[in-house]
């Protein structure tokens, strides 16, 4: 099967040498009223160009950065797909370096993705990239579900990357069957908020916990019924057309799959890399022991 040309055609381009430009940044022009206040120095964008990237530093990273960067991405880029051969791979994808630290997101409309050079994260490029090779066509739970399933297959020592700190999807899945915590498939399937908030906050460990279930989800599915019925429950958006089951029959075989995978999957703090206020309502909630709204907001 072959997905839809959502992205660009597939063309063959012969590797180029690492190309540098400087583009000068934009200047902010100072209205001044008395003394005008003092503004930090504009920093100048640097445009870095690999085969199938476009890089544009706005922070100032140190060369060696930008060198393993760039190795890094070319690498991923290849991983991610050849591990979705069914999707035409972006041709040119743009990433942005902004200067500060937060959680690494991506704009599929412009085909970019963007880190923070304060946390620059390349073990999240496979998660980015995933986004960024279907283009984000389906809801949060299919569409973050893929990219956790792709992260743990391509990086399985790697598991610091949010979301599934400290142990693989199944492992936390079974934590919540546990506790009866577990977000139904009815309802993770439909959320919608998928945002997270680094201060932590009711949605944010929602948005945690559908991630996890998610990409567990999407591992039960490959695993069970192949990568066509995936492509098939992706392009049709419809768990029983696709998987010919009711929810109900699809949820009991995919939790159950999950429990038996991990039947002692760690205890929640001690899976987590660093437990603050955030991660400490996580465990509240992966525990069952707080309120959460049947919204998942
Ligand atoms: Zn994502």
């Amino acid at each position: 099967m072959r997905i839809p040309c959502w992205a660009a055609a597939r063309r063959k381009r012969a590797r180029v040498p690492c190309h540098r430009g400087v583009v000068a940044g934009a200047l902010l022009a100072l209205l001044a009223c008395g003394d005008p206040p003092v503004a930090p120095p504009p920093v100048e964008e640097v445009v870095y160009e690999t085969q199938h990237f476009v890089i544009r530093d706005g922070a100032g990273l140190a060369a060696s950065t930008v060198d393993s960067l760039e190795a890094r991405l070319e690498v991923e880029y290849e991983r991610v797909a050849a591990a979705l051969p069914v999707l035409v791979p972006p041709e040119r994808l743009t990433v942005r370096i902004l200067a500060g630290g937060g959680i690494p997101f991506v704009t599929p409309g412009e085909g970019s993705l963007s880190q923070w050079a304060e946390a620059l994260s390349p073990d999240y490029l496979p998660h980015q990239l995933t986004h960024l090779f279907t283009g984000y066509f389906r809801g949060g739970f299919l569409e973050e579900g893929l990219a956790v399933y792709l992260t743990e297959l391509l990086l399985p020592e790697s598991r610091m990357v949010n979301p599934y700190r400290g142990q693989p999807p199944h492992a936390w899945v079974s934590l919540f069957e546990r506790f009866g915590s577990t977000i139904s498939l009815f309802t993770a399937y439909r959320a919608a908020n998928f945002s997270y908030s680094v201060s932590g906050s009711s949605a944010d460990a929602s948005a945690w916990q559908v991630h996890v279930e998610g990409g567990s989800f999407v591992r039960w599915v490959v695993e069970t019924y192949g990568w066509d019925e995936w492509w098939e429950l992706y392009q049709l958006n419809d768990l029983g057309a696709a998987l010919r089951g009711s929810t109900s029959e699809l949820e009991t075989a995919w939790l159950t799959a999950a429990r038996n995978a991990f039947p002692d999957p760690l205890e929640c703090e001690a899976a987590l890399s660093s437990v603050g206020p955030r991660e400490e309502f996580w465990c509240l909630r992966a525990r069952g022991s707080l309120f959460r709204s049947t919204s998942l907001d």
